[in-house]
């Protein structure tokens, strides 16, 4: 069988086995119109039915989380954790908090997560997890009474050497903060390892919270000097204004980058001057408000605009020349790829998981953009909380300087090998190819030599 015979023949298999999941079949289609000439060089690995098993989570649990509110009534959420490859070390991947959150949502950004983990050489194999559980607008004792039953049945099958959860969209400090005090308490072992993003004052790692966006910027700025460019003095448009997009500001702006603009699912804030990452910071991660607040608080050229697309930004004199997806998946499609690309855009560097549709992917590789896949370009969170694995796992607590430098060796790692395997593979600058195959090619090895289990 050809290879691209055999790749179909698995997609559709995906397909049958995965009825309506399509943000799950969206993400396997992306990788597997990565392989073929990967499995033409490789035929073990067809003969080893790898890309089949691959698609196949090793594990997927869905259980009933019920709780109870403030005012004494009991709510019902489903919780999920979906266990997708170990071959590389034990599951690792983060915990989503949105009522949009279902098993089709899980096991798409759990796929991804194998080949991102992979990608930056750490032994950590791929998994995801979460609940249709809404923080927002909860209060404090009901996000923690949520996570303690969530972490009643979510124990069972986690633990350092087997399953080690993080953060995601609605899981910060304070979620995994309960999440832990809970297994801890259930369990009777101070078990540091079990879950990262914790606090750096019980066993978190400095720089985590700042990882994901950090990492994304310094991928973006590599791809950059690959055409001899920098961060100095260009526009730049960030969506979202979460974790990831908040440090992705601060990196930017350290960098010598204007951000002009950053968004929630209220709208988007405009702002020539730049985007002063203090006052959003308190608004959005301290005091959990809307993104609105900044301009009524900001005032000056700032201002607020409920309608729209933060893309829209490109259309404003002087353009944009990067632009950093980090609020979530399928948020820039087609169109607002062609407008970027209308204002000069040069970079697109994902900070969130498959934020871009595959039209607007086309439309920038056609159009000569740089552009960054998230499984590349955000692998700093994760790549940062295997870091305070092994901070965990040694009982040592290391600088924020050292853990900061090890992240942007590894984000180099990251970026030079996607170029490295794209050009090898015959298509130079292609970051897309390029990481689908550096991180399959690993995982591919791991499970030959595992045997077939
Ligand atoms: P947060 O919950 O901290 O922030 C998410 C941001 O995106 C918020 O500003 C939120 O707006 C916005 N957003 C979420 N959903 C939507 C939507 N449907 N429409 C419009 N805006 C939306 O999450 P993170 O910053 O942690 O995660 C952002 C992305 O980065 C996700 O794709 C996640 O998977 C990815 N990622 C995160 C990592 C991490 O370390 N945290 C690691 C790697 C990837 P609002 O405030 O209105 O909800």
């Amino acid at each position: 069988m050809t290879a691209a015979r055999a790749l179909d023949s698995v997609f559709s298999t995906v397909l049958r086995r995965n009825p309506g999941e399509s943000e799950f079949h969206q993400a396997v289609k992306e990788v597997l119109d990565s392989l073929e000439l990967v499995l033409t060089k490789h035929p073990e690995y067809t003969e080893a039915g790898v890309v089949e098993r691959i698609c196949e989570p090793e594990r997927q649990i869905i259980f009933r989380v019920p709780w109870v509110d403030d005012h004494g009534h009991v709510q019902l959420n489903r919780g999920f954790r979906v266990q997708y490859s170990s071959v590389l070390g034990p599951y690792k991947g983060g915990l989503r908090f949105h009522p949009s959150v279902r098993l089709d949502t899980i096991k798409f950004l759990g796929f991804e997560q194998i080949f991102k983990n992979a990608l930056t050489g750490l032994p950590i194999g791929g998994g995801k997890g979460g609940s249709d559980f809404d923080p927002k607008g909860k209060s404090d004792a009901e996000v923690m009474r949520f996570c303690q039953s969530f972490m009643t049945e979510l124990r069972m099958h986690i633990g350092a050497e087997t399953d080690v959860p993080a953060g995601d969209i609605g899981v910060g400090g304070r979620e995994i903060g309960y999440l832990f005090g809970q297994y801890k308490r259930l369990t009777n072992r101070y078990e540091s390892g079990v879950l990262t993003g914790k606090a750096p004052a019980w066993g978190g790692s400095l720089a985590r919270t700042e990882a994901t966006g950090y990492g994304a910027v310094i991928f973006a700025q590599r791809m950059l000097q690959t055409i001899a460019e920098s961060f100095d003095g260009k526009r730049v448009v960030v969506s979202g204004s979460g974790n990831v997009a908040l440090y992705a500001i601060e990196k930017v702006r350290d960098l010598g980058g204007l951000v002009v603009a950053a968004s929630d699912s209220g709208g988007y804030v405009y702002d020539p001057d730049g985007i002063d990452f203090a006052l959003l910071r308190q608004i959005k991660e301290v005091e959990r408000a809307r993104i609105s607040e900044y301009a009524a608080r900001r005032g000056g050229r700032s201002e607020f605009r409920a309608t729209g697309q933060v893309w829209d930004v490109a259309r404003e004199p002087g353009g944009i020349a990067v632009a950093l997806p980090c609020a979530t998946q399928n948020e820039l499609t087609d169109v607002d790829a062609a407008t970027l690309v209308a204002g000069g855009v040069r970079a697109v560097a994902e900070g969130a998981n498959m934020p871009c549709t595959p039209g607007a992917v086309r439309l920038f590789q056609e159009a000569g953009v740089l552009f960054a896949p998230g499984k590349a370009a955000n692998a700093g969170g994760v790549a940062t909380s295997a870091l305070e694995m092994q901070q965990n796992a040694s009982r040592d607590t290391w600088t924020f300087d050292h853990t900061a430098n090890r992240l942007e060796d590894i984000m180099i790692h990251v970026h030079d090998a996607c170029r490295r395997t794209a050009e090898e593979y015959g298509a130079p600058g292609n970051y897309v190819l390029g990481a689908n195959i550096a991180g399959f090619t690993r995982v591919a090895d791991a499970m030959l030599a595992l045997g077939v289990i």
